[in-house]
């Protein structure tokens, strides 16, 4: 009779030759002697996205019995804006393209507003966006949309792969070589090794400040399941929309590699400018992703806030006339709004 049989660190790259961490548990069954692959960081993100879920699920349940007021709603509000903005000006303007420098304290509090949203650690969203841009719709790609067979089914399954299949597929993990250089930024390691404690507040503070607004039990739970799991699984579904959605459909003012748009639906639903994206795309060290007229990029407007009071600083920002010269290449080569 055979036992369990347990090997550690197999598989250290992935189908691109790309380390990634950690490493799989190869795990031999005993007596039929089957080999189960187990991914740590796969079976975290699953548990991550079931208590997400289950906790909307129930958020609406309940707020469908009690209703939901103006305090409620404008909570949830205020709580996904500040968390958006530590998606978007730290873990991705900041921290992935270093579009413009801070201090250690506002790193740290941009890297905690972006932690509570559930996304992953630093190191792991900034590791799977910086291998996005290099692949970006194609192979590699950690999150394409785009199917590369025929078909209404296949279309459907590339499209539910690239906005949210991928968090619980295996390919959400640390690609170590996009992210050498953070490990060095104590401010980084700082959040990280902290990751749960902004989430866990993330839940707690919208649960507080409603328990003191009602003065009641029923308060608390309120400010937990609004403006704590409801807005994550929002959240969420605003990232991945910009990885899904704003890789199909929307105007391409830009020549890119790739087929990133400007999508307003997915800009309304981030609240905090990430749906410009082929802007993000055709320039992705600017800290401005609003770069036309009509554009509206909340972001940019708290960092120009920041910035005025020496918060933030050097912030990069393409000229208008390398603007202009992208876009008149893009008018040359034809591309056209969808
Ligand atoms: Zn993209
Ligand atoms: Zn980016």
């Amino acid at each position: 009779m055979s036992f369990w049989k347990l090997r550690y660190g197999v598989e250290l790259t992935d189908r691109e030759g790309n380390r990634r961490w950690p490493p799989l548990f190869l795990v031999t069954m005993p007596v039929i002697g089957k080999r189960l692959r187990i991914d740590t960081m796969q079976v975290a993100s699953i548990f991550n996205l079931v208590l997400v879920t289950s906790g909307a699920l129930a958020a609406i349940i309940w707020f469908t019995t009690k209703g939901m007021t103006f305090f409620d709603v404008t909570l949830l509000l205020i709580t996904q804006f500040l968390v958006g903005l530590g998606i978007t000006l730290g873990y991705h303007r900041l921290f992935c393209h270093k579009a413009f420098l801070a201090g250690r304290g506002v790193s740290i509090i941009l890297g905690a507003l972006g932690a509570a949203s559930m996304q992953g650690k630093i190191m792991t969203w900034v590791s799977v966006h910086r291998k996005h841009h290099h692949h970006s719709d194609e192979a590699g790609d950690p999150h394409s949309p785009k199917s590369t067979r025929e078909g209404l089914i296949a279309g459907l399954r590339a499209f539910l792969g690239g906005h949210m299949g991928w968090t619980v597929s295996g390919r959400l993990c640390n690609y170590t070589d996009y992210i050498r250089d953070l490990r060095k930024d104590e401010a980084i390691v700082f959040v990280d090794r902290y990751y749960w404690l902004w989430v866990l507040m993330g839940w707690l503070i919208p649960g507080l400040v409603t328990a003191a607004w009602y003065q009641s039990w029923s308060g608390f739970l309120s400010g937990i399941l609004g403006a704590g799991a409801l807005r994550a699984f929002l959240q969420m579904q605003a990232t991945w929309a910009v990885n899904s959605l704003a890789h199909l459909w929307g105007s391409r003012p830009f020549v890119t590699k790739d087929d990133s748009c400007n999508n307003a639906l997915v800009n309304a639903m981030t609240l905090v400018g990430e749906g410009l994206h082929n802007n993000h795309h055709a320039f992705q060290w600017s800290a401005k992703f609003s770069l036309h007229k009509g554009e509206i990029d909340p972001g940019y407007l708290v960092l120009r806030a920041l910035a005025h009071f020496g918060l933030v600083w050097d912030l990069k920002i393409p000229g208008q006339e390398l603007i202009e010269a992208r876009r008149e290449a893009a008018n040359n080569a034809g591309v056209a709004a969808r």
